[in-house]
């Protein structure tokens, strides 16, 4: 199964995957956590996209593309995988298309977290991260607005968006969005 998670920073994403990839044994691919190791690990890779992180800029389209081309080529994503953070812009859903056409594995499912925007600065206020500063959190969700956001259109159009309600318990959540992908 080929799944896409998709809502603003601090939606609960990053937790939702955790428990739906723990249920359907696929891997959990998050550019957000590949890109902090590269930052950690001080690769090339790293080196351009801290800056941009630490600012709530997105990295470049080609880099993130490349990093997730060639992540689902790996033998543990045959049975599927579940992408969280990724696409986050038109392009990269777009590539993202053409990369899982040659693969013969189409996204199915694209589960959208809908949560307020109070809640939204609410938590992000608790999480601190090292990216997580208030003028770097408003960046991101300004990005996550004028870039990521139109996805949803993007998705719904092509029958592929299923919007579940991000406020709740964790159990909730999880139960609302595993009868959304089992439709
Ligand atoms: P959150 O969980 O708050 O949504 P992520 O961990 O997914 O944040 O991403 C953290 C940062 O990594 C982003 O603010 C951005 O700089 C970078 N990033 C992650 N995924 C992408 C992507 N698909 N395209 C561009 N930048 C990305």
């Amino acid at each position: 199964m080929q799944l896409v998670f998709f809502g603003p920073p601090g939606a609960g994403k990053g937790t939702q995957a955790q428990k739906i990839v723990a249920a359907f044994g696929i891997p959990q691919i998050s550019t957000g956590d590949i890109l902090r190791a590269a930052v950690s690990s001080g690769t090339e890779l790293g080196k351009k996209a801290g800056p941009l992180m630490a600012a709530g800029k997105l990295v470049p389209d080609d880099l993130v593309i490349g990093i997730v081309e060639q992540r689902v080529a790996q033998p543990d994503c045959d049975k599927g995988f579940l992408l969280d953070g990724f696409p986050r812009t038109i392009p990269q859903a777009e590539a993202l298309a053409v990369v899982l056409g040659k693969l013969n594995k189409p996204i199915q499912h694209v589960v959208s977290l809908e949560v307020p925007d109070e809640v939204i600065h609410e938590r992000m206020k608790g999480r601190g991260r090292a990216d997580d500063s208030p003028a770097t959190v408003q960046h991101r969700l300004d990005e996550f607005r004028r870039l990521t956001a139109p996805l949803k259109d993007y998705y719904a159009a092509k029958g592929l968006l299923r919007t579940v309600n991000g406020v709740g318990s964790l159990d909730e959540i999880a139960a609302l969005i595993k009868s959304a992908i089992q439709r």
